[in-house]
């Protein structure tokens, strides 16, 4: 696999050198909102160390992301008033990764309105 990129979006973003909006943050975690929401409430959870993506992860790192991923999708379904959430993770450009740090989606659904492409 192609060695992690310490100069993608997310790394900045990590580093402060570029800004997001930032909903949590804890020693391991840090989680904002998606620059282009497909729903209102569309929010990305990642790890503060560099992993690639899912195939790349320590497991236990990926279990901290994964139990923050939770947090923030209980907490966007019920700040958002939504029917409830898509979570969503991509490995790698042909499945439709376009930022090279592990992240999930939590996408805030409402019932009858489709994602925004
Ligand atoms: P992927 O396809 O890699 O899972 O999704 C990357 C996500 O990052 C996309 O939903 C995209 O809108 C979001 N994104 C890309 N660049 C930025 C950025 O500079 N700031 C924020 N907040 N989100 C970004």
């Amino acid at each position: 696999m192609t060695a992690y990129d310490a100069d993608n979006i997310f790394a900045k973003i990590l580093r402060g050198d570029i800004p997001a909006y930032k909903v949590y943050e804890d020693d391991d975690t840090l989680a904002f909102m998606d620059v282009m929401p497909q729903s209102d409430g569309h929010t990305l959870i990642l790890p503060k160390t560099p992993a690639r993506n899912i195939l790349d992860v320590d497991p236990d790192v990926l279990a901290k992301v994964i139990k923050v991923t939770q947090k923030i999708a209980k907490a966007a379904v019920t700040a958002f008033e939504a029917d409830g959430a898509t979570v969503m993770q991509f490995n790698e450009a042909p499945a439709g990764q376009t930022v090279f740090h592990l992240h999930f989606h939590v996408v805030p659904r409402y019932l009858g309105v489709p994602l925004r492409p």
